[in-house]
Parts: C-alpha cells; structure tokens; sequence
C-alpha cells in the first residue's frame, strides 16, 4: 500500500510523476529507447533541458535578463558556487539555522563575511527581523525556509544589494517576487523532483565582477554559456524535474501551490495549537508552509504516537536529529487528505492518552 510520505527530503513527488517517470525509463515518448540511455545531446534530450530552463523561469515570473541552470552537486555545492563567483571583498550572511551555517562556513574560504542576524539565540525559533544591511556589501545571503526548524521567510528583507538565496525547501512553493534575487537556487529533492540536479536562477548582471579564476565546472558565466551542459548533466532527474515543473503549472502555477499549501499547512497548525499533548516548535509568526516541527509534551508518548503513524501508514515523520521530535514535511506533492489523516492520528493519540 502507498505510504503517506512526510520525509523531509528525499520527500514525496506526485503519483502522475512517478508513473510518467517509469514509463520514460522503459521507452521515453516512444522513441524505442530508455531516458536513461539517451545521449545528452541528443535532440531529445536538448528538447527536455531546454523545456525545463524555460519552464523555471516561466513560473517564476522572471525575464530574459535571468539564465536557469540545472546543475549538479546539490545546494551544498551552491554553497561554494556563490563565493566563488561573487564574493570579492565582502558578503553578509543571516544566520537562521543548520542550512545557513554551512552556506556561510564555505563562504568564509572565499572572502569576508559578516553575519548580520542570527536567531541561534532562541534555538533558531524566529527568522530575524532587525538587522541593517551594510551598504558595501558583494551580496547578502538568506535562507528563505529553514527545512529543519521549520521557520520560513514571510517577507523578504528589502535592499539594494544583491540578494542571494537558498530556497531548497520552499522553492515554487508560493508566489515570491523572484526578481528581487540575484541568485536563487535549490536542490531538487524537496519541491522539484528527485536529488541529483539542483536548480540555479541567475540574474546575468550580477557576474564578471569577480577576479579570481573560476574553476569551469563552478562557474556560471561557463555553464550559462554551455546552456546548463558543460559535462554531462543529471539527465533522468532534469527530465523529472520537468514533469514536476509541468504538473505545477497544470495545478495552476505558483498561485495555486500557494493556495494548496496554505490549506494544508493550516489544518496542522490549528491541530498542533489545539492538542494540549503537542507543542510547535517555531514561532507563530514564523511559522514554515514546508516543514511542520513539533514535540509531544510527554515524550512517554512517542512510543504511542509512532505505533499509531505505523498504523496509519504515515511515513517520514521523525524530527531532524538537532531538534528531535517530529518533523511533518508537506511540501508541493503532498496531497490535502495525507495532511487531514496526520490531524485524526493527532486527535487519536489525545483520546487514547
Ligand atoms: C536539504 C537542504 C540543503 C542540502 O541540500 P543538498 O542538495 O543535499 O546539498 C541545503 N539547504 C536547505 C535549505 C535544505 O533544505
């Protein structure tokens, strides 16, 4: 039986993807071939990756003055990529959890980095709202949701800097002016399709004002000259990506993932303030649409609430191993009466406590 999926990533995808996916593996629109044996240069293949770059910036709402790369390694290496194309004096960095720590470790090889705002101070409860931004700056570095805190930006700092974000865990999740970034990226597994390829938006005018040599794999003047294919791409999960890409256009575009996941996110929410057995972890008003993190006051409880997720079929679930209790990651794919069935075990475990 189908389990109901709210791992955090590798996470859930929609059925009609998983079908359409597996029958390409067999024979991709019925050219007697696997999309797994297919040249990368094939026209096929061209016609998937050009689709996709397209399509990204089509629902993003973004201009021919941004490029759309699909690029390997996963937002880790993004994490590297940024500095190394942009950072020449110096780079701000928020501070809003795990993710934002790693981007601004690997940052700090490149350059100077100031970390404007953090909100380690409150377990990373809150995204920072105070901060000022300095003016002579290469570019500041956000984290627009935070996967494993489950705090999601709900209004975007306002500059004149370049602003560059990781939104792995959010990214076409809601309608977000794009414009206002200069870079955005996002590996693939938690809204857009499986791991493997990681989504890239850039802005063109944001490059060529490094000195450094960039080694060619890592720079995006090179990949956006190549057309997101300097090596070999991630052929299969591009192609998937597109069929993600395509399946949210046909739900409606960004506006209507947004609608969808407002419902859903608020169905949960309502429950966990409701449940006197369950605490949130974030705070209210940054509360994530993505990642829903929660405790069970009683921890005694778990071992009850785990046997009725088990029975349930509600996969996924565990807390991040920093923050413990349970995470309930409900991206995109995740459908309305998945979430609905996570209410009812929640109340069950109330009457049974
Ligand atoms: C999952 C995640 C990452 C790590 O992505 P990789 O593709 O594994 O490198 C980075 N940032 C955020 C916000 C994430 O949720």
């Amino acid at each position: 039986m189908k389990k109901h999926n709210f791992s955090a990533g590798p996470s859930i995808l929609p059925q009609t993807v998983f079908e359409k996916a597996s029958q390409a593996v067999i024979d991709f629109e019925n050219t007697g071939l696997s999309i797994l044996e297919i040249s990368h240069r094939s026209s096929e293949f061209l016609n998937v990756i050009e689709r996709a770059r397209a399509l990204a910036l089509e629902l993003a709402g973004l201009d021919d003055s941004y490029e759309a790369l699909f690029l390997h390694g996963g937002a880790s290496t993004q994490f590297l990529s940024v500095p190394y194309n942009l950072l020449e004096n110096k780079a701000a960095y928020i501070d809003t959890g795990t993710w934002a720590n790693k981007a601004l470790k690997e940052a700090q090889m490149f350059g100077k980095v100031e970390v404007i705002a953090s909100s380690k101070d409150t377990g990373y409860r809150h995204i920072p709202k105070e901060y000022s931004i300095p003016k002579d700056i290469d570019y500041l570095h956000i984290t627009t949701n935070n996967t494993i805190y489950g705090t999601q930006y709900h209004s975007l700092p306002t500059t004149k800097v370049p602003l560059v974000a990781d939104a792995s865990s959010d990214i076409f999740s809601r309608t977000m002016d794009y414009s206002k970034f200069s870079v955005i990226y996002a590996g693939s597994q938690k809204n857009i399709g499986p791991s493997g390829s990681t989504l890239v938006l850039i802005k063109k005018d944001v490059l060529g004002k490094v000195s450094r040599k960039i080694p060619s794999i890592l720079s995006y003047e090179n990949q956006i000259g190549n057309e997101s294919m300097f090596n070999t791409p991630t052929t299969f999960s591009i192609y998937v990506n597109l069929l993600v890409l395509e399946w949210i256009q046909a739900k409606g575009g960004l506006q209507g993932m947004e609608k969808l996941n407002q419902v859903k996110a608020e169905l949960i929410y309502n429950e966990i303030d409701r449940n006197p057995l369950v605490l949130g972890y974030a705070n209210t008003e940054d509360r994530s649409l993505m990642n829903v993190v929660f405790n069970l006051k009683d921890t005694s409880a778990e071992i009850l609430f785990d046997a009725l997720c088990e029975e349930a079929g509600i996969s996924g679930i565990k807390g991040h191993r920093s923050v413990g209790g349970y995470r309930a990651s409900i991206y995109n794919a995740m459908p309305l009466e998945s979430v609905q069935l996570l209410v009812e075990v929640l109340q069950l475990l109330e009457r049974k406590s």
